[in-house]
């Protein structure tokens, strides 16, 4: 309702693409004030790999509820934090042999980053980081210093470019060039100019940043420049973490173990805050209390988080059920980008997580506002605006799948006409 709208800061963004008031969701559906539904293919900005109100949480949520259980935060000792890192180490770490020490950092992802890259510099006694361009980290002061988009970065450049290195992410600058070989130089050569960093930190697949997808053959080389020159490297896993490609972690195609990843989105499963900093043991030289924080510790999150695990991640059925819809969601991705040429530059994807690159971002966005005006919701990424990302729920059902694919794709038929 515009009349209750304008109370709200200009900041406001996604109810402006969306521009209606949502009332329910269920699934992979979100319906609004007129009992208009919506497929969702944003899902939360990928806060709901498990669709909307999934039923298995929810029960497990209400009895909590009922039974008063501990809700607030701190890092108090609850029944509840208990079983959640049980089910963690049992399920997700141990059969991936990862050993990570588990700190709850706050609410959003960019309390995990800025968790991350303190502790890299309290470990390593560096400064600088690097970072990839069209990387996204978050939007508070040291987790915007790693992100790349200059209209995030507006008004603060002067404190940002601090004590932060930009190098280009895979695939950024076109030819032959490694940026894993150029890391490597920079880091050897004392004439670069570059000082040894405290860590890199990098998405595996940049999800705001236009859904580049890195292949593994980089990441482990990444890793090996990491420990030769004995800097940490962080993988941040907010959006592409929780089985977004297909695996729990995004990295473990590649093989390789970070020193610190960071988690949250779709960890808590049922779109409650909550956020993760996975640390190898031997660096968590934290002090009792260095870092602290209220909500550091939902308890209906780690109810929901815990439940999401042993429905999900008990076994690798999950895997084979997200990596088969992954191949038809590319297939028809690919095939639609065939038949639109004249619109569309290139089709990529991982996982459930895809994009459509158009021509520009006008054509983009025309595209996902019609989309919209037929009931599905999705939306644009990268830092020109003309890529459209497709982050449906893994738990979509086919038909809601096929579904949302058809509205997009008379959408592109709409919008050319
Ligand atoms: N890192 C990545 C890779 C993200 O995608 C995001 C959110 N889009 C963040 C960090 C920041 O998370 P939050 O918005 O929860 O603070």
């Amino acid at each position: 309702m515009e009349q209750v709208r304008k109370h709200e800061s200009n900041v406001r963004g996604y109810s402006r693409s969306f521009p209606v008031t949502f009332t329910s969701a269920n699934g992979a559906v979100i319906h609004d004030t007129d009992h208009k539904q919506y497929i969702d293919f944003l899902a939360g900005a990928g806060a709901l790999n498990y669709g909307h109100n999934n039923p298995f949480f929810k029960m497990k949520l209400m009895d909590y509820i009922d039974k008063n259980g501990v809700t607030h935060g701190l890092d108090l000792s609850t029944e509840a934090k208990e079983h959640f890192i049980q089910i963690f180490n049992k399920y997700i770490l141990e059969p991936r042999e990862l050993k990570y020490k588990m700190q709850f950092t706050g609410p959003t992802g960019t309390n995990t980053v800025e968790a991350a890259i303190k502790l890299a510099q309290i470990v390593t006694g560096r400064t600088n980081i690097i970072t990839f361009t069209n990387g996204y980290h978050g939007h508070s002061k040291g987790a915007l210093r790693l992100t790349a988009n200059a209209h995030y970065r507006k008004g603060l450049e002067n404190e940002l470019n601090q004590f932060t290195t930009f190098i280009p992410y895979f695939g950024f600058l076109d030819g032959d060039f490694d940026s894993a070989d150029y890391l490597d130089k920079i880091l050897s050569d004392s004439g670069s100019g570059t000082d040894i960093p405290a860590a890199i930190i990098l998405e595996t697949i940049q999800g705001e940043g236009g859904v580049n997808v890195a292949p593994k053959e980089w990441l482990q080389k990444l890793r090996k420049i990491t420990e030769k020159h004995d800097i940490l490297m962080i993988v941040d896993d907010i959006q592409v973490g929780c089985g977004r490609t297909g695996n729990f972690f995004s990295f473990e195609d590649a093989g390789i173990y970070p020193d610190m990843v960071t988690l949250s989105k779709s960890l808590s499963g049922y779109g409650l805050p909550m956020s993760l900093l996975l640390i190898k043991p031997e660096i968590d030289d934290w002090k009792p209390g260095q870092h602290t924080g209220t909500f550091r510790g939902n308890n209906l999150a780690f109810v929901t988080a815990a439940e999401a695990i042993i429905k999900y991640w008990k076994d690798d059925e999950f895997t084979q059920e997200i990596k088969g819809k992954s191949a038809k969601l590319l297939r028809i991705l690919n095939q639609i980008g065939e038949d639109h040429k004249d619109i569309i530059k290139d089709v990529r994807g991982k996982g459930l997580i895809a994009a459509v690159e158009c021509t520009d971002a006008e054509t983009a966005s025309s595209i996902t506002a019609e989309a919209f005006s037929n009931g599905l919701i999705i939306e644009t990424c990268g830092s020109d605006g003309n890529i459209i990302k497709f982050l449906p729920p893994l738990n979509i059902h086919e038909n809601y799948l096929n579904e949302g694919i058809k509205i997009f794709e008379k959408a592109i038929e709409t919008i050319k006409q």
